[in-house]
């Protein structure tokens, strides 16, 4: 008789079979050598299984199976609060993953953790309803490195930004002097005019880097202002009137005339667009650069819409990636570090916008951010 007929004649469909109870076996001891805490709940969030390095990670003695997770698992935030371990759990439909959340066993004693939770339709519940699989990664090291990092980061661009600044007010000087002198030195002209240009990247990059890492160690704050946007939009375009006209760019400024007032982060704001219109000058050789901006529910639409070299659909997908950069040659010709998409999306989140690209090569892109009211 093999195991097909066996598990057919038996009448007790609640005992295993051998097939099935081997199955469960190599299951077992599968999860259990795992260097992951798996923890697998239920409907209520009692623990229906769990394996070894879970009993490790949530520092348990004792079999975890019928136990309130929330009993077992009390993380604080990246900000030091607690999180509401079952909301998240209960909001999580399909999948949810975070890097942020630490675990402590006493004041001196944490662990950060990796979690990423994932619904599950069958097999967990009572009567095998739905429920959800929790996977724990003990990721202090890496968090404690990439801190040093941030850290590191932080440190060198602060200490950067002062001897930059200097020399870039020098250099201004030095090429304004020049200018009036009415010295016959193209070369000297060019030169100057070379380093200034530099000097200004250097500036650019270093307070990217310095953004960059507040944003990682999450020491950003959100102030909320009250922006009247007419006003905001001209002084941004005329900010950039020199360097699209250097460019032979027209800069225009399309604003619908009932715009209303905006509640959020000026400094973000003015950032993200920055942003934005510097690439689209820097990726435009003909044509122009327009900044437009409309009322939506509860928010404002602006638009940096240009007529450059466009972005590739899989380039699209990867433009808010850190130091991600194309291998397009007209994107090689400019300098640049492949940093400033990256801080834009951290700041669109951190002020709940939204961004949307429209781009096809050589027809141009247009970056559309969707901005709501904070208050
Ligand atoms: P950087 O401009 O320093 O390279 P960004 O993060 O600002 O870095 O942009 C990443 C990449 O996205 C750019 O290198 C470029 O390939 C592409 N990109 C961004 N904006 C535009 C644009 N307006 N037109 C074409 N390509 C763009």
């Amino acid at each position: 008789m093999d195991d097909q007929s066996g598990a057919a004649a038996r009448p007790d469909t609640n005992t295993p079979t051998p097939a099935a109870d081997l199955e469960r076996q190599r299951l077992i001891s599968l999860i259990n050598t795992m260097a992951d805490a798996v923890v697998a709940i239920d409907q209520e969030q009692r623990i229906v299984l769990s394996n070894a390095a879970a009993l490790d990670i949530l520092d348990s003695n004792s079999q975890l199976d019928g136990k309130l997770l929330t009993n077992v698992l009390a993380p604080k935030d990246a900000s030091n609060n607690p999180v509401d371990v079952s909301a998240v759990v209960r909001e999580c439909k399909t999948q949810y993953a975070t890097r942020d959340w630490k675990l402590y066993y006493s004041d001196e004693d944490s662990v950060s953790l990796y979690v990423s939770i994932a619904a599950v339709q069958v097999g967990f519940g009572e009567g095998s309803n739905s429920g959800w699989v929790i996977v724990l990664r003990d990721i202090t090291r890496e968090k404690s490195l990439e801190e040093e990092r941030d850290e590191f980061i932080s440190v060198v661009s602060h200490e950067l930004r002062t001897p930059i600044a200097i020399t870039e007010g020098n250099i201004g000087n030095a090429e304004y002097v020049f200018q009036k002198s009415g010295l016959q030195s193209p070369e000297i002209g060019q030169a100057l005019k070379e380093a200034h240009d530099q000097v200004n990247f250097l500036s650019g990059m270093i307070n990217d880097l310095a953004t960059l890492s507040r944003a990682e160690r999450g020491k950003l704050q959100v102030e909320i202002e009250s922006i009247n946007p007419h006003e905001f939009c001209e002084v941004l375009a005329r900010n950039y009137q020199t360097s699209a006209a250097a460019k032979n760019l027209r800069l225009n400024l399309d604003l619908d005339p009932s715009l209303e007032l905006l509640q959020t982060s000026k400094l973000y704001l003015r950032e993200i667009l920055q942003n934005f219109i510097t690439n689209a000058i820097k990726y435009t050789q003909k044509g122009s650069v327009t900044l437009a901006a409309r009322n939506i529910a509860n928010g404002i639409e602006f638009s940096v819409i240009d007529t450059g070299i466009g972005i590739s659909k899989s380039d699209q997908r990867r433009i808010f990636d850190k130091f991600f950069r194309s291998e397009d040659f007209h994107t090689r010709a400019e300098n640049g570090t492949g940093l400033g998409l990256y801080v834009t999306m951290k700041l669109t989140r951190l002020i709940h916008a939204q961004i949307r690209l429209e781009s096809s090569p050589g027809n141009g892109s247009t970056f559309i951010l969707s901005v709501p009211n904070l208050r």
